[in-house]
């Protein structure tokens, strides 16, 4: 096989993975294992990935890209980073899984908990899904209570009662946005706008009662980056605890991103249940939740909570998890990852300004989110749909050039410790040229 190469707009070609595409549709339901990959909101059909180093994407089709997708989230080390590699080794050569607790869990959960001031015991799951619906269900044991209160523009995996949107209103009872969810798990969810203090409020004195918890991404990332100010998630704080509601903060997304205590760090709050993924498995499947100690005892075998799983904590699982935070902690890992990132979208940003683009790229830590538009975005109501037609050729050029980005425009961007300063600036250029084409410059 020739030495794979960046594509150029003459020489891009998805032939390969076009084939495989074909295949895999006659296999599974429209070709793939989560929708977003089917690359609806783009143009042409996925390109199929096999393999992965530093932050580089190696196609079927024998082509290079720089990855600002990382897996959604979880490689922020890159791909095959040399420790976490090293460490799956040797552990997948002693056993995948025993079912049993072994040394693995102590090691990862030590490291945690020494390093998270926010949370005193965790439980590990397979998925950032699973996390979430394990932390429902513990606030509604602890409370009581059954209804939830979500916010219009967050994502928390595909639990049922919490894939809902809001009904016209500003406090709303969800409307499921997916088939096979009863009507009645839908009316356990209250949904209300982000950024809306009013809003909020009103959800709290008109359903506090039935109420067992609010749940946020405190870094809003899933349906572009709808950055919150402090003093929002500081009245939500104060507000949960007024009402005697739970406060969980979903951070499958952001922990371990800005910063290694997460959105809780990088605010200083205090929430009652955190939920992790992504980031805390290295690239396998890994969820956890996390609390103080008075309220994980509420979980079984300690409390009357139940919640189990067959492959949870499994060690390969555990050791890329490790080996991987680990890296994290090292000084000034953070610190040289923002600066990175900030340097590299204020290029892109100096550029659209300076031939008048209306392009911003609004970011926090090592998440960045390329949108168009100068509105600052704090609600999921305040994106402009039809402007997406513009991401969906920007995709398509920076593919062509060698830059890939996630296939929609509702979703961000990471830098991850692999993105090199001469990997920026090729991507920087690159992408800087695919403007020009959306733009007709
Ligand atoms: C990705 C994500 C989830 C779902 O995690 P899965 O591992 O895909 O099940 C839940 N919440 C947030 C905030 C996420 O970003």
């Amino acid at each position: 096989m020739n030495q794979a190469v960046f594509p150029t707009p003459d020489t891009f070609t998805r032939a390969r993975s076009a084939e495989l595409f074909e295949t895999a549709k006659t296999y599974f339901p429209g070709g793939v294992h989560s929708p977003v990959r089917a690359f609806k909101s783009v143009q042409g059909p996925p390109v199929f990935f096999e393999k992965g180093e530093g932050c580089h994407l190696y196609d079927v089709d024998n082509q290079k890209f720089v990855d600002f997708c990382c897996s959604w989230g979880p490689l922020i080390l890159g791909h095959c980073p040399p420790s976490v590699v090293q460490r799956v080794q040797d552990t997948v050569a002693k056993g995948m899984s025993f079912g049993t607790p072994t040394p693995h869990d102590n090691l990862i959960g030590k490291l945690l908990l020494d390093n998270h001031r926010y949370i005193e015991m965790i439980r590990f799951v397979s998925s950032g899904t699973e996390a979430v619906m394990s932390a429902l269900r513990l606030a509604r044991g602890i409370t009581g209570k059954s209804k939830v209160i979500k916010f219009d523009g967050c994502y928390h995996g595909h639990v049922d009662s919490l894939l809902v949107k809001a009904g016209s209103g500003l406090v709303t009872f969800g409307i499921s946005t997916s088939a096979g969810i009863p009507e009645s798990f839908a009316n356990e969810t209250i949904v209300v706008p982000l950024a809306d203090p009013e809003a909020l409020e009103t959800a709290l004195r008109l359903h506090a009662g039935d109420t067992a918890c609010v749940i946020i991404e405190p870094v809003p990332a899933n349906n572009g980056l709808l950055l919150q100010d402090r003093s929002f998630l500081e009245f939500l704080r104060r507000k949960c605890t007024e009402y005697g509601v739970l406060l969980i903060f979903d951070e499958v997304i952001s922990g371990f991103r800005v910063g290694f205590e997460g959105a809780t760090g990088h605010y200083d709050i205090q929430p009652d249940i955190i939920t992790f993924g992504k980031i805390i498995g290295g690239g396998m499947p890994v969820g956890a939740y996390a609390a103080s100690r008075a309220i994980m005892e509420n979980i079984a075998p300690v409390g009357p909570v139940y919640q189990a799983g067959t492959l949870s904590a499994n060690p390969v699982a555990m050791a890329a998890g490790f080996a991987t935070l680990s890296e994290l902690l090292k000084p000034g890992f953070y610190e040289s990852l923002e600066q990175k990132t900030a340097a590299f979208t204020g290029r892109l940003q100096a550029f659209c300004d300076q031939r008048g683009y209306d392009v911003t790229f609004p970011h926090i830590g090592s998440i960045f989110w390329p949108t168009f538009t100068h509105n600052r975005i704090r609600r999921s109501d305040e994106i402009d749909g039809s402007r997406m037609s513009f991401f969906k050729t920007m995709h398509l050029e920076c593919l062509k050039r060698g830059v890939y980005f996630g296939p929609s425009g509702y979703e961000v961007g990471f830098v991850s410790a692999a993105h090199r300063e001469s990997d920026l600036d090729f991507a920087a250029e690159m992408i800087c040229q695919s403007l020009n084409v959306v733009f007709g410059g």
